[in-house]
């Protein structure tokens, strides 16, 4: 089936990319991200997922990412995987319109059965988050009780996961596989090198994040940010890089390797915002629908989600109407400005 004619905002951004979170729990408790402990009322069902899911494809869909929270703690994640696969083997079906199914993972409960069982039921991508390669410091990003030991134990899973990914067929040539690293001032700083050695390593794209002020909980301050420019400069003086011209709609800016090893990306919302080609909604578990990570207010899809035309009528007036573009305009907005949570956003 051809692409359906993406819709527009007010600022002529197309409609391409659907968020959704399946759960707002975590087995993990980064200290920049702030999970639940416990889901809120009112998860989407399955029928209420794909109805969403199709009804976007109509609206331009061609990418859809899986994330959380923890997505791998959700028993909705293979079902739904499953149901999309039929749907996009079906050229009546809008599903089929669907280019790109990717999930977004801690890693930590990513086996090699597991992820066999995802790539079998359609899944086309995997980015796994692991912000050191140290114990101490993997366990105070990651929010581990167990100290040195918890963050160690911590490491050995989540390489077994990426290992696991990459046996089952997720291929990081590709752009099946890359590793997520958020970078926090004070905290992590010393492990670029040995997170973009890894990466280099293991073939796999690196995609650097700028820590964000998403949420409420995590009491950013714009000194614990440490700067997409300063990132590659640290690289670029180990590993000389060189600058790739920039997709649209990409969230994040590329470099290639000079030695020909791979390449990185940085996602620079809080230095570099690219808020001019955004083309992303994120839906919540619970099904409240955002146009920005760093919007105060979501929509709530729920009243419409049993019929397909509801849905389609909200959501073409919600990509219509929307103007919004938080990264480009921090600097005139205060400080205790209100933010949806990241573990409900799904990054
Ligand atoms: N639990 C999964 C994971 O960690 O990959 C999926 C959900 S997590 C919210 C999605 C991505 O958002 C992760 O790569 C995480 O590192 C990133 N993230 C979370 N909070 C962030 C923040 N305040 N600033 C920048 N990135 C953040
Ligand atoms: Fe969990 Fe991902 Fe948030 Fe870390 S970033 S607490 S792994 S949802």
């Amino acid at each position: 089936m051809s692409a359906t004619p993406a819709e527009f905002d007010q600022w002529g951004r197309p409609f391409g990319v659907l968020r959704i979170s399946l759960t707002a729990r975590c087995n993990l408790a980064c200290s920049y991200c702030c999970p639940d402990v416990k889901d809120p009322p009112g998860l989407l069902d399955l029928d209420q997922q794909l109805r969403l899911i199709r009804v976007a494809c109509g609206l331009g869909l061609q990418t859809l990412r899986l994330t959380g929270g923890e997505p791998l703690l959700s028993n909705r994640l293979l079902p739904l995987l499953e149901a999309l696969a039929a749907g996009r083997a079906d050229a009546a079906d809008p599903l089929a319109r669907l280019r790109d199914v990717a999930l977004t993972t801690n890693g930590v409960l990513l086996t090699l059965e597991k992820a066999l069982a995802l790539r079998a039921a359609g899944l086309d991508r995997i980015t796994v988050s692991l912000d050191a390669l140290e114990g101490e410091v993997v366990a105070k990003m990651a929010g581990l009780r167990g100290g040195t030991r918890a963050g160690e134990q911590l490491v050995e899973q989540v390489l077994g996961g990426l290992t696991a990914a990459r046996d089952a067929g997720f291929d990081p040539a590709c752009g099946g596989l890359k590793l997520n690293a958020v970078m926090r001032r004070g905290l992590n700083d010393a492990q670029l090198l040995p997170l973009a050695q890894l990466a280099r390593d293991r073939g796999v794209e690196l995609r650097l994040i700028e820590y964000m002020d998403v949420g409420n909980r995590n009491g950013w301050a714009p000194d614990q940010v440490i700067s997409a420019e300063e990132m590659i400069q640290s690289i670029d003086a180990r590993w000389p890089l060189q600058s790739m011209p920039r997709r649209a709609g990409a969230t994040a800016r590329q470099w290639r390797y000079v030695d020909g090893r791979g390449c990185i990306g940085v996602i620079a919302s809080i230095t570099e915002p690219f808020c001019g080609d955004c083309n992303r909604l994120r839906v919540t578990a619970d099904g409240q629908a955002y146009t920005c990570l760093f919007a105060s207010e979501g929509t709530d899809l729920r009243p419409f989600l049993q019929s397909e035309e509801a849905l389609e009528a909200v959501l073409r007036g919600l990509w219509r109407q929307r103007r919004d573009r938080y990264s480009e305009e921090r600097q005139g907005i205060t400080a205790s400005a209100r933010h949806a949570e990241m573990a409900y956003l799904g990054g």
